[in-house]
């Protein structure tokens, strides 16, 4: 998504649907343009550089912050799109732009988007397939994993902050799905995993340094073809969106 053209979305609705994550329904008449399958993929929020979302005051020429989040839900015919975001908050009020606004939003209250932007999609050409994702990735994955033929056998595997946190996904019947939280380390559970036998299909989305540690056990340590892998990192501990983009640019260029 190169050059954001901000559309501009009114709140309809926000819920806290388990205690780490906030749920916003936005509709603008503009969302009847987005296409049909554009559950689980993103767009960007836009804001002021105080976190604010009046982007009227933006010198000409300047981009606005962006932070990216997920189309959990999609509806051409309500011009809607629902959102999920993790309730994740330090005290820094120079960062957490995104999750601070998705806390404190209120019915009726406008904020600019751009996109939809989409991620590669699942290669459904494999015998067995794996999900994993964090609390950031949760609502891709629950877009994704809606695409999987009925028969799909198989593991999600979904961390989540605490064990409230666990909500209700459609899966298919042969996929098992393992929760764990922030206790346990994503990778570990995954590496202990038994790997079943066929070809896998790999989608994983969470923390940059777990996805690099998975990373490498897909491709180094299981031999799986990039062509059946779909990796990415989310955010990075420590570090805002603006920062981790850079990271993953310079990961991008090392792993070719
Ligand atoms: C394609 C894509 C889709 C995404 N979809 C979603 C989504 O649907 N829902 C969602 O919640 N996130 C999603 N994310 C992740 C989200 O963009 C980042 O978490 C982002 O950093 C949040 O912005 P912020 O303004 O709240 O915090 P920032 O200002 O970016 O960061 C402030 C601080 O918070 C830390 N931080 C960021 N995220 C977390 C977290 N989850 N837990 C703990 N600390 C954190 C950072 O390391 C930093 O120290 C997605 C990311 C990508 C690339």
């Amino acid at each position: 998504m190169k050059k954001p053209a901000p559309l501009q979305l009114t709140v309809e609705n926000s819920t806290q649907v388990t205690p780490n994550m906030q749920r916003i329904l936005l509709k603008g008449d503009e969302l009847a343009n987005f296409p049909d399958g554009c559950e689980g993929s993103y767009i960007k929020l836009l804001f002021n550089k105080e976190g604010g979302v009046d982007l009227s005051k933006l010198p000409q020429g300047e981009r606005p912050i962006m932070r990216t989040y997920t189309i959990r839900r999609f509806s051409a015919a309500k011009c809607t799109i629902e959102v999920d975001f993790v309730r994740h908050l330090s005290d820094d009020l120079t960062s957490g732009f995104a999750t601070r606004w998705a806390i404190s939003a209120k019915v009726g209250e406008a904020v600019n988007i751009a996109g939809p932007g989409s991620i590669k999609e699942i290669n459904i050409e494999a015998d067995w397939f794996l999900m994993v994702a964090d609390m950031t990735a949760l609502p891709a994955l629950s877009a994704k994993i809606r695409q999987l033929p009925t028969e799909a056998k198989g593991y999600a595997v979904i961390q989540v902050t605490e064990k409230v946190d666990v909500q209700q996904i459609d899966v298919p019947e042969n996929i098992q799905v393992i929760w764990i939280t922030n206790q346990e380390s994503l990778a570990t559970k995954v590496k202990a995993l038994i790997w079943l036998s066929g070809t896998v299909s790999i989608w994983t989305a969470c923390e940059f340094d777990a996805m690099r540690e998975l990373r490498s056990y897909f491709q180094n340590d299981k031999q799986v073809d990039r062509e059946h892998i779909y990796i990415s990192s989310y955010w990075k501990n420590g570090v805002t969106e603006d920062g981790h983009k850079v990271l993953k640019q310079q990961d991008a260029q090392q792993s070719q």
